[in-house]
């Protein structure tokens, strides 16, 4: 009854409403029961660790469209079968065009020579031959800083940047980009170079281009040491020409897939809870915190369900998405395959933090959620897992769920060691927490078995227009504008019909 009591203690409930929201609330009887022993199965996670060394170190970087992620996908079909599935499927999708990284070389060549720590953006255009250019420094690229900087016709721009420090900094560092971008190509520029946010030379596999689509001006991530050196020395007045190689190979549409398992429901199987997590990763490092460690948390949820003998009323569907990184096109793809079932899909639950310890999750601008999704959270109050946030966010596989009217939960965790490594060279299995993923193992099993075996449904599937009001509320659509993402909702391509 612990859940209850949390919204017993509700200051502004008033004690008669008290009563019957926390009666409305209460598991059912036997259920806090079934939970405990959910989570103490879960917690033994007995192949996490084996199974997230075997895809970090021996399959490595997940990029889609290589042989390595081919080799996930044996990967995640094996440890869900494994894990003891009920049924494992392969669901195809077609990605816009593939993306690899050539020889990238970048060079100061006056007034001084060196060479400059780097590599491509991700999804950039190669440059044909080795471009040869002076190099502008165009500040934080503000408008102003682009006026100031005159005649850019040619020239590499050169972008200051501050060292990543949170989940803020992270967000910013993706929604400046946009208008940069804009102005860059507007300019006539040759080429953009991007200071690194990180320190100590850390170099990563950045993406500035929406929907999968190859970028409209070609870009490079100098190392945050270097960057700064070329800035001082344009700043001194020496003119800075800078030589760049840039092979990278573009090519055609091509196949990707989101590998789905599914634990089938004793009442209403055909209803279901999505646990998501995406597979997929960048190559400079192992994609152990991005986000190997919570595909391989995906299937120790499931394995931990089937461990425990219990059986949900609805079915759960746990998926690792493909192509998130490329703009999160599995789960847009997994929602537009499902489309006409999406009255069925009664949350998405999505995992894609790394492991600092989890506080709650982000409901996606869904208030109505908050106090239920709470009650089934009492468990983990001992491990500091008791808030949700209501904010909603462009970043993760949940997007194209809520767009379509169906509850989302994201987990929210601290940065931890998160954000130094994301999508660095850095980001390998010596970096993941494994008795922090075991507790949010447990975390994901006992909610996503809480809500499919909810006899009510967690919240309603909202119409479109609620949607829209939702999108307003929390700014999302102010998002959606930024990325370029606004016209495929306005005009009924993604998201509810009606
Ligand atoms: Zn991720």
């Amino acid at each position: 009854m612990s859940g209850a009591m949390r919204i017993v203690a509700r200051k502004t409930c008033r004690p008669l409403l008290c009563v019957a929201l926390a009666l409305s609330l209460a598991l059912p009887a036997g259920a806090i029961e079934e939970i405990d022993h959910l989570i103490i199965v879960a917690q033994k996670a007995p192949t996490l660790e084996k199974n997230l060394r075997a895809l970090t170190d021996e399959v490595g970087g997940r990029v889609p469209g290589t042989p390595n992620m081919e080799q996930a996908f044996r990967w995640a079909l094996a440890a869900f079968k494994d894990a003891g599935a009920d049924s494992v499927t392969t669901e195809e999708f077609t990605m816009p065009v593939g993306w690899s990284e050539g020889a990238t070389r970048v060079e100061v060549t006056a007034p001084t020579r060196f060479t400059v720590r780097s590599v491509s953006v991700a999804w950039s255009p190669p440059i044909a031959q080795t471009l040869h250019a002076r190099v502008a420094d165009v500040g934080e690229g503000t408008a102003a800083d682009f006026a100031k900087a005159g005649d850019l016709m040619g020239a590499i721009v050169l972008v200051h940047s501050k060292v990543l420090r949170s989940w803020e900094d992270l967000f910013a560092e993706y929604s400046d980009a946009p208008p940069v971008i804009a102005a860059a190509k507007q300019a006539n520029a040759a080429a953009i170079a991007w200071t690194s946010t990180r320190e100590h030379d850390i170099l990563y596999r950045h993406i500035n281009s929406q929907d999968g689509e190859v970028d409209v001006i070609p870009q490079v991530l100098l190392a945050r040491e270097d960057a700064l050196r070329i800035q001082r020395l344009i700043a001194g007045g020496a003119p800075v020409e800078m030589e760049i190689t840039l092979p990278n190979r573009i090519g055609d549409t091509f196949r990707s897939a989101n590998i789905v398992a599914e634990v089938k429901g004793r009442e209403k199987p055909e209803e279901y809870v999505v646990l998501g997590a995406h597979l997929d990763s960048w190559e400079l490092g192992t994609g152990a915190l991005d986000n190997g460690c919570n595909s391989a948390l995906v299937i120790e949820a499931l394995r931990a369900i089937k461990a425990s003998g219990l059986r949900p009323r609805r079915s759960i569907r746990f998926v690792l998405f493909s192509g998130e990184e490329q703009g999160m096109l599995g789960s847009r793809a997994f929602v537009q395959q499902h489309r006409a079932e999406m009255d069925n899909v009664v949350a998405n639950i999505t995992f894609d933090e790394g492991t600092g310890h989890a506080t709650g999750f982000s409901l996606g601008g869904r208030k109505d959620i908050d106090a239920k999704v709470r009650a089934m959270m009492a468990p983990f109050a001992k491990w500091g897992i008791a808030k949700n946030t209501t904010d909603a966010f462009v970043g993760t596989d949940n997007l194209d769920f809520l767009l379509e009217g169906v509850p989302t939960l994201v987990a929210n965790q601290v940065e931890a060691n998160y954000l130094e490594n994301y999508h660095a060279a850095s980001d390998t299995f010596d970096k993941v927490d494994i008795p922090q993923l075991k507790k949010h193992v447990a975390l994901a099993a006992a909610m996503a078995f809480a809500i499919a075996n909810d006899p009510q449904r967690l919240g309603k599937r909202q119409s479109r227009a609620e949607v829209e009001k939702l999108l307003h509320d929390t700014k999302l659509d102010k998002q959606l504008k930024l990325f370029g993402l606004w016209t495929d909702w306005e005009s009924g391509k993604r998201g509810r019909e009606k």
